[in-house]
C-alpha cells in the first residue's frame, strides 16, 4: 500500500518543477532531508529533487536555472520564486581516500540513487502526489527511532567516513538509536575519520553541539571515541571521550559558544589542550577567540583566593575580557552546580549590571581631557591611568563624571610625583 504525506508548502511550491520533468518523459522525484523530515511531522530546510534526466537537459527545459555542480550532476532551478536543487541519478563508484567518490556515474534508475545514500531515513523518495518510494524501509526506521546504514553499513563507512559522524550527528538530532550492526561497523572503521577535513569534522561537531541534544552526541562520541581518530589530533579528546554526567544538561546552555567553552572547562583540559584543539578544528578565528576568552575569564576567576577581592577581582576580569566573555562564564557558572564558585553567581550577576562603564570608550574621559588637565604629554601613563580609573568606575567607587575622574586624576598623579 502506498504511504502518501501532506506536503508543507515549500515541496508543494515545487510541484510544477518536478511536473515540467515528468511532461518531458523524465522520472522526478524530491529526495534526501525534505522527505525524511516531511514524513516527520518537522518542518523542512529546502527541497532536494532527483530526477534522471541529465544535467542538461534540465537546464534545457528550465530557462533560470543556476549550473551549481554539473560534475556531480546538480543544476539549481529557480521557479516561481523558489531554487530547488535538481539532481540527476547518479552511482558514484570507488571512493577516493574513504571520502569523496572518484567518480559519479549518472544513472537512469532511481534505486541507484538512493543506494548511494547513507542513512536509510535519508534514502526515501516521493513524487508530486506524496507517495512515498522507499525501498530500504527507512520509514520503518522512522517509526522505530533508529538510525541504520542503507545497506552494508561497512560498505558505507569505507566509503566515505564522514556518514560516521553524519550517524551519530542524524541520532543525536533526534534523539534515535543507531542500529546495532551500523554501531559496530562505524566503532570497527573509526580511525578511518582521520581521512576527513578538518573543516567538515568541525560542521558536523557544530551541529551536534549546537543542536537540541548535544548530550547524547557527546554521549555517542564518547563511546564511540570516535574523536580519537581525527586526522590533526585534539588534544582534549581524551578528556571529552569521558562520558560526564554534566554532558546530559548541557543543552540546557542555550549559546553553542558557551557549550564549547563549559566542554573544554572540563577538568584535566589544559588551556594549551583548549586552544590548540579549536585550532585543529579549524574554528574561524572569531569564534575561536570568542571561546577562549571564556577559558581566560575561568583562568582570571582561578587566582581569586579569598572572599575579600570577589568584586575585584570579578571586576578587573570583565574589563580585560569584556562583558560578553564574562556574561558566558557566568551562564556557565550558573548552569554547573558543582562549579566551585556557583554560590556566588547572584554577587556576580548584580555586580555585573551595577557596572557604570565597562570599557574606556564608556568611561567620561577621554586621553586627551587627562593629558590637558594634568598639563603632561599624553603616553604610556595615559591609558594606564585611565584604566586605573575605569575600574574605580566599574566597581562603583567613583562616579562616571568628568570632573570627579580629573579630581581624583589630580591625586593620582600628585602622590606618584
Ligand atoms: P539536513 O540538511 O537537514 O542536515 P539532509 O538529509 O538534507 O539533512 P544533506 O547533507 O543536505 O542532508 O544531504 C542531502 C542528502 O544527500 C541526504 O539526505 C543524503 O541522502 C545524501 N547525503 C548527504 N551526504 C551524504 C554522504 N556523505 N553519504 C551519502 N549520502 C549523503
Ligand atoms: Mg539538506
Amino acid at each position: 500500500m502506498e504511504v502518501r504525506f501532506d506536503m508543507p508548502n515549500l515541496m508543494l511550491q515545487a510541484i510544477p518543477v518536478l511536473e515540467a520533468l515528468v511532461q518531458q518523459g523524465f522520472e522526478a522525484v524530491f529526495v534526501g532531508g525534505c522527505v525524511r523530515d516531511t514524513a516527520m511531522g518537522l518542518p523542512i530546510k529546502d527541497v532536494d529533487i532527483a530526477t534522471s534526466a541529465r544535467p542538461e537537459q534540465v537546464m534545457s527545459i528550465f530557462p533560470r536555472c543556476i549550473p551549481t555542480g554539473l560534475q556531480h550532476g546538480t543544476v539549481t532551478v529557480l521557479h516561481d520564486g523558489g531554487s530547488y536543487e535538481v539532481t540527476t541519478f547518479r552511482t558514484e563508484s570507488e571512493y577516493e581516500k574513504h571520502r569523496r567518490p572518484l567518480q559519479v556515474e549518472f544513472i537512469d534508475r532511481l534505486d541507484g540513487d538512493l543506494l548511494r545514500r547513507d542513512l536509510t531515513i535519508n534514502a526515501m523518495a516521493m513524487n508530486a502526489a506524496g507517495e512515498l518510494y522507499d525501498p530500504f524501509r527507512g520509514l520503518n526506521d522512522l517509526k522505530n527511532r533508529t538510525i541504520r546504514c542503507v545497506g552494508d553499513a561497512d560498505a558505507r563507512f569505507q566509503e566515505d567516513a564522514l556518514r560516521m559522524l553524519r550517524t551519530i550527528r542524524f541520532a543525536s538530532q533526534f534523539e534515535f538509536t543507531i542500529a546495532h550492526t551500523t554501531w559496530r561497523a562505524l566503532v570497527r572503521h573509526r580511525e578511518l575519520l582521520r581521512h576527513i577535513a578538518m573543516e567538515r569534522v568541525h560542521a558536523e561537531l557544530d551541529r551536534m553541539i549546537g543542536g537540541a541534544h548535544p548530550g547524547r552526541a557527546l554521549h555517542l562520541l564518547a563511546a564511540s571515541k570516535l574523536l580519537r581518530y581525527t586526522g590533526t589530533v585534539l588534544p582534549a579528546a581524551e578528556k571529552l571521550a569521558q562520558v560526564d554526567p554534566s554532558y546530559s544538561e548541557l543543552d540546557k546552555l542555550n549559546d553553542p559558544d558557551a557549550r564549547y567553552a563549559a566542554l573544554l572547562l572540563a577538568e584535566g583540559i589544559t588551556l594549551s589542550d583548549a586552544e590548540e584543539t579549536l585550532k585543529a578544528l579549524r574554528l574561524p578565528t572569531q569564534k575561536m577567540n570568542a571561546i577562549l576568552s571564556v577559558l581566560f575569564v575561568q583562568f582570571a576567576m582561578n587566582q581569586l583566593n579569598q572572599q575579600s577581592g570577589l568584586r575585584l577581582v570579578w571586576t578587573s576580569t570583565v574589563l580585560q575580557y569584556g562583558e560578553e566573555a564574562s556574561r558566558r562564564w557566568l551562564s556557565i557558572v550558573v548552569w554547573n552546580q558543582k562549579h566551585h564558585l556557583h554560590d556566588q553567581k547572584n554577587l556576580f550577576d548584580k555586580w555585573l549590571d551595577a557596572m557604570p562603564a565597562m570599557t574606556l570608550k564608556q568611561l567620561n574621559l577621554n586621553g586627551k581631557q587627562l593629558a590637558e588637565e594634568l598639563q603632561r604629554v599624553t603616553g604610556n601613563w595615559t591609558g594606564l591611568m585611565l584604566k586605573r580609573l575605569l575600574l574605580e568606575v566599574a566597581l562603583d567607587k567613583l562616579p562616571n563624571e568628568k570632573d570627579l575622574l580629573l579630581k581624583q586624576a589630580q591625586i593620582w598623579n600628585a602622590e606618584d610625583q
